[in-house]
Protein backbone atom coordinates (compact mmCIF):
# COMPACT_ATOMS: atom_id res chain seq x y z
CA UNK A 1 0.00 0.00 0.00
CA UNK A 2 1.34 3.44 -1.02
CA UNK A 3 0.66 6.41 1.44
CA UNK A 4 -0.35 9.66 0.91
CA UNK A 5 2.02 12.80 1.40
CA UNK A 6 -0.63 13.54 4.00
CA UNK A 7 -0.26 10.24 5.81
CA UNK A 8 3.96 10.86 6.01
CA UNK A 9 3.88 14.28 7.30
CA UNK A 10 1.22 12.58 10.02
CA UNK A 11 3.11 10.29 11.25
CA UNK A 12 6.22 12.40 11.04
CA UNK A 13 4.70 14.86 13.21
CA UNK A 14 3.85 12.41 15.72
CA UNK A 15 6.88 10.37 15.46
CA UNK A 16 8.37 14.29 16.27
CA UNK A 17 5.93 14.70 19.33
CA UNK A 18 7.11 11.22 20.71
CA UNK A 19 10.99 12.19 20.14
CA UNK A 20 10.18 15.35 22.41
CA UNK A 21 8.31 13.89 25.14
CA UNK A 22 10.11 10.98 25.21
CA UNK A 23 13.74 13.30 25.42
CA UNK A 24 12.01 15.26 28.31
CA UNK A 25 11.09 11.96 30.00
CA UNK A 26 14.99 10.64 29.74
CA UNK A 27 16.16 14.11 31.44
CA UNK A 28 13.21 14.02 33.94
CA UNK A 29 13.93 10.06 35.00
CA UNK A 30 17.84 11.16 34.93
CA UNK A 31 16.74 14.28 37.65
CA UNK A 32 14.89 12.61 39.55
CA UNK A 33 17.80 9.70 39.99
CA UNK A 34 19.99 12.47 40.49
CA UNK A 35 18.38 13.45 43.79
CA UNK A 36 16.74 10.30 45.12
CA UNK A 37 19.49 8.09 44.66
CA UNK A 38 22.56 8.60 47.60
CA UNK A 39 25.70 7.81 46.09
CA UNK A 40 24.87 7.29 42.23
CA UNK A 41 26.43 10.73 40.94
CA UNK A 42 29.81 9.91 42.58
CA UNK A 43 29.37 5.96 41.28
CA UNK A 44 28.92 7.16 38.11
CA UNK A 45 31.54 9.71 37.48
CA UNK A 46 34.07 7.39 38.95
CA UNK A 47 32.83 4.61 36.53
CA UNK A 48 33.61 7.11 33.76
CA UNK A 49 36.87 7.56 34.97
CA UNK A 50 37.53 4.24 34.88
CA UNK A 51 36.39 4.04 31.40
CA UNK A 52 38.58 6.78 29.96
CA UNK A 53 41.32 5.02 31.87
CA UNK A 54 40.12 1.60 29.77
CA UNK A 55 39.67 4.13 26.25
CA UNK A 56 43.65 4.73 27.31
CA UNK A 57 44.94 1.15 28.21
CA UNK A 58 43.59 -0.22 24.98
CA UNK A 59 45.37 2.86 22.50
CA UNK A 60 48.40 1.62 24.74
CA UNK A 61 47.57 -2.32 23.92
CA UNK A 62 47.97 -2.91 27.29
CA UNK A 63 45.79 -6.20 28.02
CA UNK A 64 46.84 -6.64 31.76
CA UNK A 65 45.50 -2.83 32.71
CA UNK A 66 42.13 -3.39 30.24
CA UNK A 67 41.60 -6.78 32.40
CA UNK A 68 41.88 -5.12 35.79
CA UNK A 69 40.00 -2.32 34.50
CA UNK A 70 36.99 -4.12 33.22
CA UNK A 71 36.81 -6.05 36.67
CA UNK A 72 36.53 -2.35 38.26
CA UNK A 73 34.24 -1.14 36.20
CA UNK A 74 32.35 -4.32 36.89
CA UNK A 75 32.07 -4.28 39.82
CA UNK A 76 30.86 -0.18 40.14
CA UNK A 77 28.56 -1.12 37.46
CA UNK A 78 27.32 -3.71 40.23
CA UNK A 79 27.18 -1.35 42.77
CA UNK A 80 25.34 1.12 40.97
CA UNK A 81 22.84 -1.24 39.84
CA UNK A 82 22.02 -1.70 43.32
CA UNK A 83 21.73 1.77 44.30
CA UNK A 84 19.20 2.01 41.98
CA UNK A 85 17.32 -0.98 42.70
CA UNK A 86 17.38 0.28 46.47
CA UNK A 87 15.58 3.83 45.58
CA UNK A 88 13.05 1.68 43.14
CA UNK A 89 14.98 2.49 40.05
CA UNK A 90 16.63 0.16 37.16
CA UNK A 91 19.41 0.30 34.93
CA UNK A 92 16.93 0.83 32.17
CA UNK A 93 16.01 3.95 33.35
CA UNK A 94 19.31 5.31 32.39
CA UNK A 95 18.87 4.52 28.94
CA UNK A 96 17.30 7.36 26.98
CA UNK A 97 13.33 6.98 26.43
CA UNK A 98 12.05 5.60 23.01
CA UNK A 99 8.60 4.70 22.13
CA UNK A 100 10.11 2.36 19.05
CA UNK A 101 13.17 0.78 20.38
CA UNK A 102 14.02 -0.36 17.07
CA UNK A 103 14.09 2.93 14.95
CA UNK A 104 14.37 5.05 18.10
CA UNK A 105 11.45 7.11 16.88
CA UNK A 106 12.55 8.38 14.00
CA UNK A 107 10.77 6.23 11.77
CA UNK A 108 13.66 4.81 9.51
CA UNK A 109 15.90 1.71 9.66
CA UNK A 110 19.00 1.14 9.24
CA UNK A 111 18.49 -0.12 5.61
CA UNK A 112 16.50 3.15 4.98
CA UNK A 113 13.45 0.99 5.08
CA UNK A 114 10.17 3.02 7.33
CA UNK A 115 10.23 1.18 10.65
CA UNK A 116 6.70 -0.66 11.06
CA UNK A 117 5.76 2.00 14.23
CA UNK A 118 5.76 4.54 11.24
CA UNK A 119 3.70 2.29 9.02
CA UNK A 120 0.91 1.86 11.15
CA UNK A 121 0.63 5.35 11.91
CA UNK A 122 0.28 6.22 8.19
CA UNK A 123 -2.45 3.01 7.97
CA UNK A 124 -4.27 4.54 10.94
CA UNK A 125 -4.17 8.14 9.36
CA UNK A 126 -5.28 6.78 5.90
CA UNK A 127 -7.68 4.30 7.18
CA UNK A 128 -9.35 6.99 9.91
CA UNK A 129 -9.63 10.00 6.63
CA UNK A 130 -11.47 7.37 4.84
CA UNK A 131 -14.27 7.70 7.44
CA UNK A 132 -13.86 11.71 7.27
CA UNK A 133 -12.48 11.84 11.06
CA UNK A 134 -12.18 15.07 12.60
CA UNK A 135 -7.99 14.97 13.42
CA UNK A 136 -7.45 12.70 16.37
CA UNK A 137 -4.86 15.08 17.66
CA UNK A 138 -8.21 17.24 18.49
CA UNK A 139 -9.24 15.82 21.47
CA UNK A 140 -7.23 14.65 25.00
CA UNK A 141 -7.99 14.20 28.25
CA UNK A 142 -6.46 17.68 29.14
CA UNK A 143 -8.84 19.06 26.97
CA UNK A 144 -11.41 17.62 28.41
CA UNK A 145 -13.00 19.72 31.16
CA UNK A 146 -15.10 18.54 33.86
CA UNK A 147 -15.86 22.03 35.18
CA UNK A 148 -18.82 22.13 32.03
CA UNK A 149 -20.56 19.26 34.22
CA UNK A 150 -23.01 20.22 36.85
CA UNK A 151 -22.43 19.80 40.34
CA UNK A 152 -25.76 20.14 41.53
CA UNK A 153 -26.70 16.35 42.99
CA UNK A 154 -29.74 14.36 42.14
CA UNK A 155 -31.09 11.17 43.66
CA UNK A 156 -27.47 11.88 45.60
CA UNK A 157 -25.10 12.12 42.61
CA UNK A 158 -24.30 14.96 40.28
CA UNK A 159 -23.52 15.01 36.59
CA UNK A 160 -20.13 15.89 37.36
CA UNK A 161 -19.38 12.89 39.79
CA UNK A 162 -20.87 10.62 37.13
CA UNK A 163 -18.91 11.95 33.86
CA UNK A 164 -15.20 12.38 36.59
CA UNK A 165 -15.85 8.62 37.00
CA UNK A 166 -16.28 8.15 33.66
CA UNK A 167 -12.93 10.04 32.69
CA UNK A 168 -11.12 7.60 35.55
CA UNK A 169 -12.11 4.78 33.84
CA UNK A 170 -11.11 6.06 30.43
CA UNK A 171 -7.63 7.09 31.41
CA UNK A 172 -7.22 4.04 33.15
CA UNK A 173 -8.35 2.08 29.80
CA UNK A 174 -5.74 4.11 28.16
CA UNK A 175 -2.96 3.50 31.06
CA UNK A 176 -3.11 -0.26 31.42
CA UNK A 177 -3.89 -0.75 27.74
CA UNK A 178 -3.63 -3.65 26.05
CA UNK A 179 -4.72 -5.34 29.18
CA UNK A 180 -7.85 -2.72 29.64
CA UNK A 181 -11.76 -3.77 29.39
CA UNK A 182 -14.04 -3.05 26.59
CA UNK A 183 -15.77 -0.31 26.93
CA UNK A 184 -19.79 1.19 25.70
CA UNK A 185 -19.97 5.01 26.15
CA UNK A 186 -24.00 5.53 26.53
CA UNK A 187 -25.55 8.91 26.64
CA UNK A 188 -27.04 11.30 24.67
CA UNK A 189 -25.48 12.97 21.83
CA UNK A 190 -22.80 16.23 22.73
CA UNK A 191 -22.28 15.06 25.74
CA UNK A 192 -18.46 14.40 26.05
CA UNK A 193 -18.53 10.39 24.74
CA UNK A 194 -16.32 10.72 21.45
CA UNK A 195 -14.39 12.93 23.39
CA UNK A 196 -13.37 10.55 25.88
CA UNK A 197 -12.90 7.33 23.17
CA UNK A 198 -10.87 10.01 21.17
CA UNK A 199 -8.36 10.87 24.01
CA UNK A 200 -7.88 7.18 24.86
CA UNK A 201 -7.02 6.94 20.61
CA UNK A 202 -4.92 9.73 20.96
CA UNK A 203 -2.75 8.60 23.67
CA UNK A 204 -2.18 5.27 22.55
CA UNK A 205 -1.71 6.26 18.64
CA UNK A 206 1.24 8.04 20.51
CA UNK A 207 2.55 4.95 22.27
CA UNK A 208 2.20 3.44 18.72
CA UNK A 209 -0.33 1.40 19.10
CA UNK A 210 -2.38 0.29 15.75
CA UNK A 211 -6.05 2.56 16.59
CA UNK A 212 -9.02 2.47 14.04
CA UNK A 213 -11.89 5.04 15.02
CA UNK A 214 -14.94 5.36 12.57
CA UNK A 215 -18.41 6.30 12.94
CA UNK A 216 -21.02 3.20 12.86
CA UNK A 217 -22.73 4.38 9.90
CA UNK A 218 -19.94 5.24 7.73
CA UNK A 219 -17.55 2.37 8.34
CA UNK A 220 -20.83 -0.24 7.66
CA UNK A 221 -21.43 1.42 4.05
CA UNK A 222 -17.55 1.75 3.43
CA UNK A 223 -17.96 -2.38 4.31
CA UNK A 224 -21.13 -2.85 2.15
CA UNK A 225 -19.20 -0.73 -0.99
CA UNK A 226 -16.02 -3.18 -1.08
CA UNK A 227 -17.72 -6.56 -0.41
CA UNK A 228 -20.30 -5.35 -3.90
CA UNK A 229 -17.19 -4.45 -6.11
CA UNK A 230 -14.65 -7.32 -4.87
CA UNK A 231 -16.29 -9.55 -2.35
CA UNK A 232 -13.72 -8.86 -0.10
CA UNK A 233 -13.30 -5.73 2.55
CA UNK A 234 -9.80 -4.52 3.71
CA UNK A 235 -11.31 -2.20 5.60
CA UNK A 236 -13.35 -5.19 7.76
CA UNK A 237 -10.37 -6.91 7.76
CA UNK A 238 -8.13 -4.22 9.17
CA UNK A 239 -10.94 -3.82 11.70
CA UNK A 240 -10.54 -6.97 13.03
CA UNK A 241 -6.76 -6.84 13.10
CA UNK A 242 -6.26 -3.66 15.00
CA UNK A 243 -5.10 -2.95 18.24
CA UNK A 244 -8.05 -0.65 19.13
CA UNK A 245 -11.06 -0.28 17.48
CA UNK A 246 -13.26 2.52 18.14
CA UNK A 247 -17.12 2.43 17.10
CA UNK A 248 -18.67 5.67 17.27
CA UNK A 249 -22.28 6.75 17.53
CA UNK A 250 -23.59 3.21 17.22
CA UNK A 251 -27.09 3.49 16.97
CA UNK A 252 -27.25 6.16 14.79
CA UNK A 253 -26.48 3.96 11.36
CA UNK A 254 -29.52 2.46 9.47
CA UNK A 255 -29.98 -1.04 10.33
CA UNK A 256 -30.85 -3.77 8.37
CA UNK A 257 -30.08 -7.51 8.98
CA UNK A 258 -26.99 -7.73 6.34
CA UNK A 259 -25.51 -4.57 8.46
CA UNK A 260 -26.53 -6.50 11.91
CA UNK A 261 -24.29 -9.18 10.57
CA UNK A 262 -21.24 -7.35 9.50
CA UNK A 263 -21.42 -5.09 13.20
CA UNK A 264 -21.84 -8.82 14.58
CA UNK A 265 -18.82 -10.35 12.48
CA UNK A 266 -16.90 -7.09 13.95
CA UNK A 267 -17.62 -7.01 17.90
CA UNK A 268 -17.25 -11.13 18.06
CA UNK A 269 -13.97 -11.35 15.96
CA UNK A 270 -12.67 -9.28 18.25
CA UNK A 271 -13.64 -10.53 21.00
CA UNK A 272 -12.41 -13.85 20.51
CA UNK A 273 -9.01 -12.45 19.44
CA UNK A 274 -9.16 -10.55 22.83
CA UNK A 275 -8.75 -6.96 21.55
CA UNK A 276 -9.92 -4.18 22.80
CA UNK A 277 -12.88 -2.37 21.16
CA UNK A 278 -14.53 0.89 22.76
CA UNK A 279 -17.86 1.51 20.90
CA UNK A 280 -19.83 5.18 21.88
CA UNK A 281 -23.25 5.40 21.64
CA UNK A 282 -26.36 7.29 21.70
CA UNK A 283 -28.76 4.56 23.24
CA UNK A 284 -29.16 5.12 26.41
CA UNK A 285 -30.95 1.89 27.75
CA UNK A 286 -29.73 -1.84 27.33
CA UNK A 287 -33.01 -2.91 26.89
CA UNK A 288 -33.10 -0.83 23.04
CA UNK A 289 -30.34 -2.14 22.07
CA UNK A 290 -31.91 -5.44 22.52
CA UNK A 291 -35.11 -4.23 20.63
CA UNK A 292 -32.89 -2.71 17.65
CA UNK A 293 -30.09 -5.25 16.95
CA UNK A 294 -31.13 -8.48 19.10
CA UNK A 295 -29.86 -11.28 21.31
CA UNK A 296 -26.93 -12.06 19.55
CA UNK A 297 -24.72 -8.94 19.66
CA UNK A 298 -26.47 -7.49 22.72
CA UNK A 299 -25.28 -10.82 24.59
CA UNK A 300 -22.05 -10.28 23.44
CA UNK A 301 -22.05 -6.36 24.51
CA UNK A 302 -23.99 -6.82 27.53
CA UNK A 303 -21.53 -9.34 28.67
CA UNK A 304 -17.99 -8.14 27.59
CA UNK A 305 -18.21 -4.43 27.53
CA UNK A 306 -17.77 -2.29 31.11
CA UNK A 307 -20.91 0.15 30.69
CA UNK A 308 -19.70 3.78 31.24
CA UNK A 309 -23.52 5.73 31.56
CA UNK A 310 -22.72 9.41 30.28
CA UNK A 311 -24.83 12.31 31.49
CA UNK A 312 -25.00 15.74 30.87
CA UNK A 313 -26.81 18.86 28.64
CA UNK A 314 -25.00 18.95 24.89
CA UNK A 315 -21.99 20.37 25.12
CA UNK A 316 -21.96 21.70 21.75
CA UNK A 317 -25.33 24.10 22.27
CA UNK A 318 -23.45 25.44 25.81
CA UNK A 319 -21.92 27.98 24.26
CA UNK A 320 -24.38 29.14 22.00
CA UNK A 321 -26.66 30.20 25.51
ZN1 LIG B 1 9.88 2.40 14.90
Amino acid sequence: MAYSEEAQKYAESVLEFRREVNAQKTVKIREEINVKCEGFTDLEVFRRNLNLQKMRATLLNDTEKIDELNSEIQKISNEIDSVLQKYGFSTKDLAEQYTCNICKDTGILRDGSQCKCKISLMKSYELNKIQNVSPLSLSSFDTFDLNLYSKEKKNGISVYEVMKDNYNECLSFANHFPNANNLLLMGKTGIGKTHLALSIANCLLNEGYEVIYCSCSNILQVIDSERSANKYSPTLNSIKRCDLFILDDLGSEYINSYYNAILYDIINSRLSENKATIITSNIDDASKIQARYGDKITSRIIGCFRILPCLGDDLRLRHLR
